[in-house]
Order: C-alpha cells, then structure tokens, then sequence
C-alpha cells in the first residue's frame, strides 16, 4: 500500500468515527394515545425538518400522508409500517426510529429496540405507566438500554408530578431523576424549573401549535415575582425529590437504575426543545457492536449491518421487499456490493433507501447509527448480516420473544399444499409470525404463535394475497409457554390435557399451557420438570 493510500484510509476511518459520534439513534416507547405521533412530529418540527405538523404521520383529522400499504392497514386507519425519521439538530444526526404504534402488540415492536441506543418513555400524564409502556419498559431494562423519560400531557388535568415520579420508583424501581420540574398544577402548565441552575422556561401558546413554542427564560427571583406561590411548590417539590436521590446522574442513566425526566406537552410543543436537547447532550452514541463471537466490530472498520425489520407490499404496484438495516460500522455508499453473511452471497444496494411513513428518499451514505432500507430483498430475514470486505462478520441474531397466542393454520385447499409451505417459510423468515410443529400435528397444520394477535392477520392477510392460499386458522388455548431444557421429558408435558410441546424451527422445544394454574399443576406433579422462562428476565 503506497503511503498516500495509507494516508487516505486512515482519515477515512477517522471521518466515520466523527460521523458516528454525531449520531444518535432511539425509538419512542409508550402506550396508544400517549402522544408518540405527535411527538414525532413536534420534535421533527422543532428541528425544522417538516413545515407544518402533520406531515409525517397521517391520522385522522390531520394533513399527514396515510401509508397505505396494505388493504387492512387502511380499512383499519392504522400504520403498520416501521422505520426511521432522520434530522439533524445542533449539529447531531437524530435517528427516531419508529415503534408500530397499534394497540395490538407484535414482534416488530420489540425489534426496534434491538436497533437503538436509546429510548424515549412517554407517559401520558393522566395516565402514568400503562401495560405497553411496561412490556417495552422491560425490554429495554433486559437488554440494558438507557431510558429517557417524557411526561406529555401536562398541559391537561392530571396526576401530579410527585406521583408520577413516585409511580417510576415504586412501579419500575427506576430511580427518578428530573431534569425539569413543572410550574403549574396539571392543567394549569405554564411552565418548567431547570432543575441544574433553577433558572425557569415560561412556554407560550402558538395558534394551532403548529411552530416551535416561544419561550422566556427568566432566573430564580423573577420567576417567584411572576408566579408566586406555583413557583416556589415548584422549587421545593423539585428539592424534595433531589433529596430523594433524584439529582442528575449519567452512570445511573447509563446503567439503566435511573432516568432522566423531562414534562411536556407535545401538542403544544412544550418541553420539546429540552427533549432535543437532552439526546444530544446525554443520550447515547453508536457503539461497537458485538459480534456472534464476542468481539466488538470497531465503529471505523468496513461497513457492517444487521437487519431488524422486513416488510414486504409497502409499494402494491411492485410488490417489492424492504429490509431495514442498522450500520454498525463504516460508511455506508448507495451502489456498493455488500456480502450477505448468512449465504455468502453479494448483495447490490442500488437501491438503498430512507423510508419513513410513506416518503422514500433515496439514500447515498450512511454511517454507524443510520437506518438503510433495502429493496428487492427477497434473500434478508431479521437478524441477518451485511458486510463489505473479506473478513466475514455476523452479529447476533435478534431475539425471539415469548409468543402469548397461538392458531393452529391450515390451507383449506389442499392443491395449494406447495404455496402454502412456500408462504409459512416466507412468512417466518420475515419474522411475521414464530412457526411450531410437531410429529403428531405434522408438516400440513403447524402451528403460528405470536406475540400479539394483529400478527395473525397479518399472515392470513399475506398468504391468501400473495400466495393464493386462503386459510384456516383454530386458535388454540394456550397462553403461558415454558422452554422444556430437556427433550425426554416431552412426553410427561404431552400427557397433560392444558398442555403440549411443540418444536420452534430454531430447535426450541417450547411447553405451551393453558395457563399459569396448568402450568403449576404439572410441576408439582412432576417436581423433575426442567422448565425454564423463554427469555431471561421475562416471566
Ligand atoms: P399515539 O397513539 O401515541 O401516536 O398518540 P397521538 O400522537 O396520536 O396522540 C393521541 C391524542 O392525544 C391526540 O388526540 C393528540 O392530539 C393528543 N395529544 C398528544 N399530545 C398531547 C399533549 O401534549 N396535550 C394534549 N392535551 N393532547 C395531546
């Protein structure tokens, strides 16, 4: 290698160490109706990314674009669809990635969390913490992804702050740590405490909250000249949880013991700009990521990623197959020719796109952080990696998650045998729906499990239009599912009548219930039984 070559590999890698450094990448977790769209777009918004609040998401009653990928997603009003929003804020490339917002809970939702650095918990101030916030909550806390914490809604009647902060101690046992404190009862919200020099932001309102909401910032005497008694409960409440435990403390972000707490009101663009800048300043940057063999792939070596999400029919005129990738490494370049570690064959990104919603840009570089989204990629599934170079990388796969539904599927016309086989590969490849079988059920009535039951739909809707295959599906009774460590014990879980094992292609043996009480009943039958939870943490 000549020295001018040597010379230019080594700004190169130190270019994509800078652009990783800039970038960070986060998903928004939260129950339906807390917020997350309008969020989304308030923060694109601040950021000037989007002119006018709506244009991202479409819903109801708003200017946005309704994706409309499917025939059920639009008789339903729902997106299904899921990938990333790119802006760029104070210098910082921000990577939202987008979580499916429906209140049927499925895999994907999970999936994104293994593609992020970060998450934003947003809470509805009414409300608190609510079952989908906890199950993601949950995820993350196994995985060790720092939370952020956004309390929306505050410009409506609700709980106070104190509660809310007391419901993230005692419900999570997430050490509380706010950053801002709300001036103002819920309802009444005007403004917000900086909790780290006690200066105060006073937010106004904006016709329509449609710009960025102006704000005043006036230090600790004025603010009690101007809002008396609401200040100084604002200043000792702010106090009292500091001496709770509650004062700022990345290691303790970091670590996932604690989270930073912001208030807000994203419809009227309250507390969004503290949003913005806390990810830039606090959350986490891309790091290396480890590979099967535990090695951490350097952020500045050849391109590398691993695919997170699939999604097939986004465009009905072409039928085409989009995968979403992570880059963990180098610089990613529309054109190149990348190897797709599970075959070892090239892959050709011509097309790489940034997908969000419904636009579609295309995509020319990308960096470590960065979503690419892939056409014609029939050959990906989750979990695969993409790489650039001789030196062969493969990241882990994603996990699966413990499935609470289960349907036995049939094709109801028998002729179409081969199809329907062909579709159930498909289908499990993208990860739409796990597939179990077993020798008495046989290779013609497998049976589907997911974690929530739009997964289902999602099949029955893609077999019958893509592969011809109408089907039949009887749902079975079974709710909590057991992984069996050892295989000679199959039998004693078939004999029971609540219970069943069944075999996950990846060769799991997984002991489905009818419910925690069969469950119980069969392990202190038979105290030998070697059951264990399907994912660590998870019960
Ligand atoms: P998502 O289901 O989490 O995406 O929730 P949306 O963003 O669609 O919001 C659900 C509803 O809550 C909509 O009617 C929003 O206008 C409303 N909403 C969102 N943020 C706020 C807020 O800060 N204050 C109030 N009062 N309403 C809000």
């Amino acid at each position: 290698m000549s020295q001018g070559t040597r010379a230019a590999g080594a700004a190169a890698a130190s270019d994509v160490a800078a652009h990783a450094r800039r970038r960070r990448t986060f998903a928004v977790i939260s129950h339906p109706d807390a917020g997350k769209s309008t969020l989304t777009e308030a923060l694109a918004l601040h950021a000037k990314v989007i002119a006018e609040a709506g244009a991202v998401h479409g819903k109801s009653g708003r200017s946005g674009v309704v994706s409309d990928w499917l025939e059920m997603e639009r008789a339903r009003g729902i997106s299904i669809t899921s990938a990333a929003l790119q802006f760029e804020y104070d210098d910082t490339v921000i990577n939202l990635l987008d979580t499916p917002g429906h209140s049927d809970f499925s895999e994907d939702t999970y999936r994104v969390l293994a593609a992020v650095d970060s998450a934003v918990m947003l809470l509805d101030a009414a409300k608190g913490l609510e079952p989908q916030t906890l199950k993601l909550f949950d995820v993350c806390r196994h995985r060790g992804i720092p939370v952020m914490t956004f309390i929306n809604k505050f410009d409506r009647p609700g709980r106070s702050a104190l509660q809310l902060c007391d419901e993230l101690s005692h419900r999570l046992d997430l050490q509380p740590m706010p950053l801002t404190w709300p001036v103002g009862e819920p309802g009444e919200f005007r403004g917000v405490l900086d909790c780290s020099d006690g200066s105060y932001t006073r937010f106004h309102r904006t016709a329509g909250g449609a710009s960025a909401a102006p704000e005043d910032h006036l230090d600790a005497r004025q603010a009690e000249v101007e809002e008396g008694a609401e200040w100084t409960r604002a200043r000792e409440e702010s106090e009292l949880l500091a001496e709770s435990g509650g004062t700022f403390d990345v290691e303790r972000f970091l670590d996932g013991t604690a989270t930073p707490v912001l208030f807000g009101a994203a419809v009227l663009n309250f507390g969004v700009r503290q949003l913005l800048d806390l990810l830039v300043r606090l959350a986490p940057r891309p790091e290396p990521r480890l590979d099967v063999g535990e090695q951490p792939r350097a952020l500045d070596a050849p391109f590398s990623a691993f695919v997170f999400k699939v999604q097939t029919g986004m465009d009905r005129a072409h039928r085409d197959r989009l995968a979403f990738a992570r880059v963990c490494s180098g610089r990613f370049e529309r054109g190149m020719v990348v190897t797709h570690a599970a075959t070892g064959k090239p892959f050709a990104t011509k097309y790489a796109q940034q997908v969000f919603g419904q636009q579609r840009d295309s995509l020319d570089v990308a960096y470590p952080g960065d979503v690419i989204g892939l056409v014609n990629a029939s050959a990906l599934g989750i979990g695969d990696t993409l790489y650039e170079g001789k030196t062969d990388v493969r990241f882990p796969g994603l996990p699966q998650f413990a499935p609470q539904h289960f349907a036995v599927v049939r094709a109801t016309d028998s002729g179409r045998f081969k199809q329907f086989r062909r579709g159930i590969a498909q289908l499990e490849q993208e990860g739409i729906v796990q597939v179990l079988r077993s020798e008495i059920r046989g290779d013609a009535a497998p049976v589907l499990a997911a974690v929530g039951p739009m997964q289902f739909d999602v099949a029955t809707q893609r077999l019958s239009t893509e592969f011809g295959v109408p089907i039949q599906l009887d749902h079975l009774p079974y709710s909590v599912v057991r992984r069996l460590a050892d295989p000679q014990q199959r039998a004693t879980v078939d004999a029971g009548s609540r219970s069943e094992v069944l075999q996950r292609t990846d060769g799991a043996e997984l002991a489905l219930f009818n419910d925690r009480i069969a469950l119980g009943m069969i392990q202190r039958q038979h105290p030998g039984l070697s059951l264990e939870p399907l994912v660590a943490g998870e019960d």
